[in-house]
């Protein structure tokens, strides 16, 4: 069968003409009522034009975003990372239906650097969360895929304000504990958990130190059955190793748990922490000042992410970069004469440009 006359391809064909059609007929008036009043699906149509390449949905979500600007901050927005396997979702299922059933509306994004390759994301996925899935007062949606690591927390970032603005007061970011994306995660949260394991003697060497720093606490998971006891001991031994850290910045002493999302354990005590937090870094200013951080922050990544895209995207820079990487492997110049005469280039660019 030639591909233009596969029903199954004709069909999908057809499937993504109506959605384009169907997301091009969404005024950024309605999706502002419609967020505004609760709606998820005018949601999801907004955190997709906001991941799409289309320079014209993009600045269609923008222009969402600015409108609801007025009802976002209120959530408390909660950083979770840890190893693969070490019992995130299913703490984020048990957590989110106990914070659901104290009257909260739970929305969970994801941070996944891994998933541009299998182009799905392998956080956040539904199927790993089905219970919080189901509940009308949940929100679950996967990681952006595409684009660097600064752009899918851009994304993410923004949908945390969409987020909130459809009213969701309790705002859990997720994302795998291997490194740069919790740094992007800390920076746009306010609360930042780390899950771990209890090991067998090897219980500070799993996640790196500077990840530990940025905690402001700690479960040990999977604290159950033959579990228990190991779990107690690592709890120990991670409260010494922080007593060894220096004091954070928000002057909160970052606290250490065990957690077993299958006895519900740890649960209840890990909320009241992060009520504690809130309180605590409200009332001496930490919060404020720490999310005023972040938008400076998030502005200053943008901006730096939208120079380096103008520049390496250039054909006249693309060419004079190829060019001078034949001088610079030809041994005519060393990589910082190379950059600078590149940089050089640039500058002259820009004065006439000027
Ligand atoms: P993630 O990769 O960090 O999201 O980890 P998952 O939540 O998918 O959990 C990984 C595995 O650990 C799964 O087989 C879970 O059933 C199991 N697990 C998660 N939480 C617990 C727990 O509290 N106790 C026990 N015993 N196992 C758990």
């Amino acid at each position: 069968m030639t591909p233009s006359t596969n029903p199954n391809k004709e069909r999908i064909e057809k499937l993504i003409a109506s959605r384009k059609k169907h997301r091009k007929s969404l005024t950024v008036s309605y999706l502002v009522d419609a967020i505004s009043n609760g709606n998820t699906q005018a949601l999801s149509e907004t955190i997709t034009l906001l991941e799409s390449t289309n320079f014209k949905d993009y600045n269609k979500a923008q222009e969402v975003i600015k409108q609801l600007i007025p009802k976002t901050g209120q959530s408390i927005r909660i950083g979770i990372t840890g190893v693969p396997g070490v019992g995130k979702s299913t703490f984020i299922e048990s957590f989110g239906t106990y914070l659901i059933n104290q009257g909260k509306r739970v929305a969970v994004l994801a941070i996944d650097p891994s998933s541009e390759k299998s182009s799905g994301s392998i956080l956040g996925d539904k199927t790993r969360m089905s219970t919080l899935s189901a509940n009308p007062n949940a929100y679950i949606r996967p990681s952006a895929t595409g684009g660097s690591l600064g752009g899918v927390a851009r994304k993410t970032r923004e949908s945390i304000l969409l987020c909130e603005a459809a009213g969701f007061n309790v705002v859990l970011i997720e994302t795998v504990g291997v490194g740069q994306s919790e740094i992007a995660v800390h920076s746009m949260t306010d609360f930042f958990l780390l899950l771990m394991l209890a090991g067998a003697g090897d219980e500070l060497q799993g996640i790196k130190r500077g990840i530990m720093e940025m905690a402001d606490t700690i479960l040990i998971s999977k604290a159950d059955g033959e579990n228990v006891k190991k779990a107690n001991i690592a709890r120990l031994e991670y409260k010494n190793a922080l007593h060894l850290f220096p004091p954070n910045d928000n002057n909160w002493i970052p606290k250490v748990e065990t957690l077993s999302s299958y006895d519900n354990h740890g649960i209840e005590k890990c909320w009241r922490i992060i009520t504690e937090f809130e309180k605590q870094t409200k009332s001496n200013g930490f919060f404020m000042l720490n999310r005023n951080q972040q938008q400076k922050y998030w502005m200053n990544e943008t901006l730096k992410e939208r120079i380096l895209n103008d520049f390496f995207k250039n054909d006249t820079f693309k060419q004079l970069i190829s060019q001078t990487e034949k001088d610079l492997v030809n041994g005519k110049l060393t990589s910082f004469q190379a950059a600078e005469y590149i940089y050089n280039q640039f500058k002259v660019k820009q004065q006439n440009d000027i």
